[in-house]
């Protein structure tokens, strides 16, 4: 099962994502969370992609591919995968059909969660992220048991830089312009599914695991 999942910022990718990386226990392959780790860890290339991140840019395609590959060629994700976040412009996809094609494999599905942009500034404010394990709230549908500490790991909660209103804007108007297009160049291979992501967590969740099940 090689998977991505798509859809606008805030559409809750991350949190179904991570969902599905647990039920099925596959590697989940996220370049946000491989760049602020590389940032924390004070490594050139993670500060160099937080300069964009932090503006609310997409990280250049150089350094986005670069990382993604040397990933992709670690064991673990010879039989499955889940990429999150990336990639997010045309380029980056023939790029990443090209690393697969040379690995003699291929992406099985393309689950596109699609969302309103009020939703989506509702949804971006009440966002908070365990800065331990990386896992997302929502102060209203998904809080944590007790406020700014994570469920999982007792880790800290915060809102992430690249939550603010400008940003935000930033983000989804790369999205109309940059990632949209993406979704025709994979309709056009027929691996992409359309979830509706306005309804509570768990109905979206059951609507991917429904395409996930023919795979
Ligand atoms: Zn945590």
């Amino acid at each position: 099962m090689k998977i991505l999942v798509m859809g606008p910022p805030g559409a809750g990718k991350g949190s179904q994502s991570a969902k599905i990386v647990k039920s099925y226990n596959i590697p989940s392959i996220s370049t946000g969370q491989m760049f602020r780790e590389a940032y924390k860890n004070n490594e050139s290339m993670g500060i160099e992609a937080m300069e964009y991140i932090k503006n609310g840019n997409l990280v250049s395609d150089q350094i986005t591919n670069k990382i993604v590959k040397h990933r992709l060629h670690r064991y673990d994700t010879e039989r499955s995968f889940l990429l999150d976040g990336y990639p997010r412009t045309v380029r980056q996809a023939v790029a990443l059909d090209e690393m697969l094609e040379n690995m003699g494999t291929k992406l099985d599905a393309v689950i596109n969660i699609l969302s309103s942009n009020d939703v989506l500034f509702e949804r971006m404010e009440n966002r908070r992220v365990c800065k331990k394990c990386g896992a997302t709230y929502h102060l209203i549908f998904k809080k944590p048991s007790i406020s700014g500490v994570c469920d999982l790991c007792s880790g800290e909660l915060y809102q992430r830089e690249d939550d603010t209103l400008e940003s935000v804007k930033r983000r989804l108007e790369i999205y109309e312009t940059k990632t949209k297009p993406l979704l025709d160049y994979y309709e056009k291979k027929g691996i992409l599914y359309n979830i509706n992501g306005m309804q509570p967590f768990d109905n979206v969740y059951a609507d991917i695991e429904l395409v996930l099940r023919e795979l």
